[in-house]
């Protein structure tokens, strides 16, 4: 026998759960269905490096979450969720052992920018009143359907108080040049950068200015914040919510294909051969690629849209490392306030070129790397005295060189990712002296471990697509398909491959989920009920 809701999400990722819980709170009956045994997607934890030690599988840090309205009006301190902060947001260690550093109180981070060069802390409070001014606009222009007409009209209203048109043209400068031409020393132009080389936007080019800008001044308002106990925390209290709501959630239930009659997403079906039918709507929290073709079948797709996806481009993919560490991370020169986050790059110049190498296939001798001090920032991670750490790098999805010593060919197979988990691992060396003897257990995810963990990290791509500016906002996934409706009426896509893309904020969920609800009360407005 068929069940039949309301609304069948595939995909308890954060955005699917967004959906989810938006669905349930407008009265809606839901089912969400994951494939894998637990609902995360990739905002879990685990403890399988070590038993005393909690490693997030993904995702680690959630400034975008802490500032996403969608996810703080479900009020999930109600079910377990608990934020907390590192003493610092971020750090940036040079080889010469100096940092650069983004403290959560604005008037720490400009002092020690100033004592490195005088003037950059008074241009940092500059940079800082600004986003005081219009950040919000900014954050709620990104984070709903484009064209984002509320949030541009009141970003509009205060345009003149940040300079008019002067601020638009900052927010379209590559980051670089915002950099360069606001600071005079090398900490606020590190930490700007840094933010920026969290996408795949090239550092040189427009979008990565707003990137970059968009982080650190999260992090500078609402810090970088973590779940107390595991990045895990956030999803399960999403789906505790759903569930607490009346909402049904069944993990280890792959949908292997969406039905569609008279061009309608009327039901799905699992591996296992069970069928959910879905009276009003199939929201996807699934990628791009694998939706349409895949649990769409392309006959029941225009033409264009296939040939459309043929141009879609993934982002690049990830190699990350865990460690579990038998006292915290011995830096040549103790930060001033130990960051949550910290980069790894010789200067913003390394970073670019870094960055540019990947983009261009090439994996770079020197990759540049993201990373968190886990138990730093929360203490219930491990015993009291280690480090749960991570640091993960971009690696190109199709491999034509590699610069290093002991190059891969990006077969990512287990000798070659521990291979260049021991590339990245000497570039802590290089900071903290004595690293590898403090090293208790490691554990390497290449870019297949990564999509058999999750099916949206397609070869280890973290964005759901890339986020260049020629498939953002009305281009993403493809030109034409800007919103969360696809051509197959009731259903959505609400994965981190639609506006505004990846990152847990939830946007992509609670956009998905609001046009259904909206398409729900025309079509009984139509029907006359
Ligand atoms: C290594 C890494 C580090 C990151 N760091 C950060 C960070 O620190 N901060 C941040 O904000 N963002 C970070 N991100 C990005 C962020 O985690 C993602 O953008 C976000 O999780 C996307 O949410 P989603 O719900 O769209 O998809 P996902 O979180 O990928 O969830 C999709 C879910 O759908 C399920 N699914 C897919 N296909 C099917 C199917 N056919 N049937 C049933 N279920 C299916 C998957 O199993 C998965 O559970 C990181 C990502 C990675 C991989």
């Amino acid at each position: 026998m068929t069940a039949t809701y309301d609304a069948v999400v595939i995909g308890a990722g954060p955005n699917g759960l967004v959906a989810a819980n938006h669905l349930i709170d407008r009265g809606w009956s839901v089912l969400v269905l994951e494939a894998q045994p637990d609902v995360g997607g990739a905002v879990r934890s685990d403890r399988e490096l070590h038993p005393d030690y909690v490693h997030d599988t993904f995702s680690a840090f959630y400034p975008l979450a802490a500032g996403s309205p969608t996810i703080r009006s479900f009020h999930l301190e109600e079910h377990g969720l608990r934020w907390v902060h590192s003493p610092a947001v971020l750090g940036h260690c040079l080889p010469s052992g100096e940092w650069a550093t983004l403290h959560r109180d604005r008037t720490v981070t400009a002092a020690l920018m100033d004592a490195q060069h005088p003037g950059d802390g008074d241009a940092w409070l500059r940079l800082c009143d600004m986003w005081d001014t219009i950040g919000d606009q900014v954050v709620g222009a990104l984070l709903t359907p484009f064209p984002p007409l509320r949030p541009a009209l009141g970003a509009l209203a205060k345009l003149p108080r940040v300079g008019g048109l002067e601020f638009v043209r900052e927010m379209l400068t590559p980051v670089v040049d915002i950099g360069r031409h606001r600071f005079g020393g090398f900490a606020p132009r590190i930490l700007l950068a840094g933010n920026a080389g969290h996408s795949d936007i090239p550092l040189g080019a427009p979008g990565s200015g707003l990137m970059g800008l968009l982080l650190t001044m999260l992090g500078q308002t609402v810090g970088y914040p973590v779940p107390e106990g595991g990045a895990g925390m956030l999803t399960q209290a999403m789906a505790s919510r759903v569930r607490s709501l009346g909402g049904d959630i069944r993990c280890d239930a792959e949908v292997v294909r969406i039905e569609v009659e008279r061009g309608r997403a009327v039901a799905v079906r699992t591996r296992d051969g069970e069928r959910y039918a879905a009276t009003h709507a199939v929201v996807a929290d699934v990628a791009a690629p694998h939706l349409y073709g895949g649990l769409v079948a392309a006959d029941d797709l225009p033409a264009g849209t296939m040939r459309k996806m043929e141009s879609f481009e993934l982002d690049p993919g990830t190699v990350k490392v865990d460690w579990a560490l038998d006292g915290p991370v011995p830096w040549k020169s103790e930060p001033p306030h130990a960051p949550g986050t910290f980069h790894v790059a010789d200067s913003v110049e390394q970073m670019s070129e870094a960055l540019h190498h990947v983009n261009s296939r090439t994996v770079p001798a020197r990759p540049f790397m993201l990373a968190g001090q886990m138990t730093t920032t929360d203490p219930t991670r491990s015993p009291a005295g280690t480090e749960s750490l991570w640091a993960y790098t971009h690696v190109p999805q199709d491999v034509a060189r590699d610069l290093g010593e002991d190059p891969v060919t990006g077969r990512w197979d287990r000798e070659e990712c521990e291979r260049f988990a021991d590339r990245m691992q000497a570039r802590i060396e290089e900071l903290a002296p004595g690293f590898g003897s403090k090293v208790v257990a490691r554990r390497v995810l290449g870019p297949h471990e990564m999509q058999a963990r999750n099916a949206n990290l397609i070869g280890g791509a973290l964005n759901g697509g890339t986020s260049q500016l020629h498939q953002e906002l009305v281009f993403r996934p493809v030109p034409g398909l800007g919103r969360s409706e696809t051509p197959v009426k009731g259903l959505y896509l609400g994965s981190a491959s639609a506006h505004p893309g990846g990152g847990v904020h939830g946007a992509c969920g609670m956009n998905a989920a609001r046009a259904a609800v909206a398409h729900r009360r025309v079509r009984r407005v139509v029907r006359g009920r």
